[in-house]
């Protein structure tokens, strides 16, 4: 009783359209998880999405959950993720997109989950790595470990909005570090992240990665840019 009048006092909202959740709804409504766009996971390449690595590095598979384009449904998820405390959501999702993963045999290739970390003074700020949190849900259901001590990002944070490929690489190209190899040495690593853009981000930590003694890696992000 008492949670119901919370709930007419204080609704939850739907992550993504923010209307009043009903009872029987957690974090997402009905349908918003059916009509949010989803490209599909292990896709034949070429594809759009590798179309944004073809050339540059040697990866395995390249997979977004969700479509992402500016003023939609999905942007507000991920602002929700990222920006509004609301790390629960994150892995929530992760773990509805682990459910997708684990439908396909291939997915069993992966020996470790790898979030891309957050600069440590963004971290402390926002108090959680949204990455990460997505990593978590995806573990949960495909059962692939996942480690988010393995890499870490270091120097200044500095804001790539604005820059092209070539100069969001450079910028990034130094900023992350393998913390041990040991763990990846030999194995098949899936990278993961909130949002794919350029792919600047996955290229440069996917580098010291390889060079770390990685045998292959894959790329997910929870939403990407077409
Ligand atoms: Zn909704």
């Amino acid at each position: 009783m008492f949670k119901r009048i919370l709930q007419l006092l204080y609704p939850k909202r739907c992550g993504a359209c923010d209307l009043p959740l009903l009872e029987s709804e957690n974090f997402l409504c009905t349908a918003c998880r059916i009509e949010l766009p989803k490209p599909g996971l292990f896709l034949k390449q070429p594809n759009w999405l590798s179309a944004k690595f073809d050339g540059l590095f040697p990866f395995t598979d390249v997979h977004a959950f969700f479509l992402f384009s500016p003023g939609s449904k999905v942007q507000h998820l991920m602002h929700q993720i990222k920006y509004k405390g609301q790390h629960e959501l994150g892995r929530f999702v992760g773990s509805w997109c682990g459910k997708h993963l684990q439908q396909n045999i291939r997915m069993i290739a992966y020996d470790l989950i790898i979030p891309i970390p957050l600069f440590p003074k963004k971290y402390l700020e926002r108090g959680y790595n949204q990455a990460a949190c997505i990593a978590q849900g995806i573990s949960e259901k495909t059962k692939i470990p996942w480690n988010e001590a393995l890499l870490k990002r270091t120097g200044q944070s500095q804001s790539l909005v604005g820059q092209n490929r070539v100069s969001r690489y450079e910028t990034l190209s130094n900023v992350f570090d393998v913390v041990d190899p040991v763990p990846i040495e030999g194995k098949h690593i899936l990278l993961v992240d909130d949002t794919l853009t350029t792919g600047a981000t996955f290229l440069a930590a996917a580098e010291k990665i390889k060079a770390a003694g990685a045998l292959e890696i894959s790329f997910l992000a929870l939403a990407a840019l077409k």
